[in-house]
């Protein structure tokens, strides 16, 4: 459609997710009548992404180094973990204010149509934080929707072994079928708090 370079362009933020091909057309003219300083800036921040940002070793957020700030802030309670699908969900569920624990990122969902089991996430990582004992409740926040909830499911059967661990699944209310990463503040934070227990005894109070 376009020559060389606007073309290229097009193409690449055409690949974007959420971009379709009136989109990219759209930000590569933005982009071709923008200030040079402006494309510099956003150029750096591309390229540093890839530099920089790494997953936190412990649970998979992204972080800049071996750790992510999360992880590694002693405030935090080492006890409860909360177990959700992407990075983005971490960032809704902080928004919330509700939580003070510790994540785990799992990087997506069972998916049997899709081909992802267990094994293409991080749940042997899950299992390994469990090992010392220090963890007594791990709140299952992944989406509501099919693969959100047979992932749900498949945890707390596996994490039923482990003596001592409540396990935990955000209270309904959240819109079903749709995305955690979506969902307000408000209903996040009372999905919290109405959390039902899956298994392990004593349901537990705050969080
Ligand atoms: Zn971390």
């Amino acid at each position: 459609m376009y020559e060389g370079v606007v073309q290229d362009l097009i193409d690449e933020l055409g690949r974007l997710p959420g971009v379709g091909p009136k989109g990219a057309q759209r930000i590569a003219f933005h982009l071709l009548t923008a200030d040079p300083e402006d494309i510099t800036r956003l150029a750096d921040a591309l390229v540093q992404i890839k530099e920089k940002v790494r997953f936190c070793d412990t649970c998979g957020n992204v972080a800049e180094a071996e750790q992510c700030r999360i992880c590694l802030d002693p405030r935090r309670d080492p006890a409860l973990i909360c177990v959700v699908e992407q990075s983005q969900d971490v960032a809704a569920v902080e928004r919330t204010r509700e939580f003070r624990g510790r994540y785990h990122v799992l990087g997506g969902a069972i998916n049997p149509i899709g081909g992802v089991g267990p094994d293409d996430l991080r749940v042997r990582e899950l299992v390994t934080r469990l090992a010392d004992g220090a963890v007594t409740e791990v709140i299952i926040a992944t989406d509501p929707n099919l693969e959100g909830e047979a992932t749900a499911t498949y945890l707390a059967r596996m994490l039923s072994a482990f003596e001592g661990v409540r396990v935990s699944r955000l209270a309904s209310g959240l819109p079903v079928g749709g995305d955690l990463e979506y969902a307000d503040e408000v209903t996040l934070g009372r999905a919290f708090e109405g959390r039902r227990l899956l298994s392990g005894g004593a349901p537990a109070t705050g969080g």
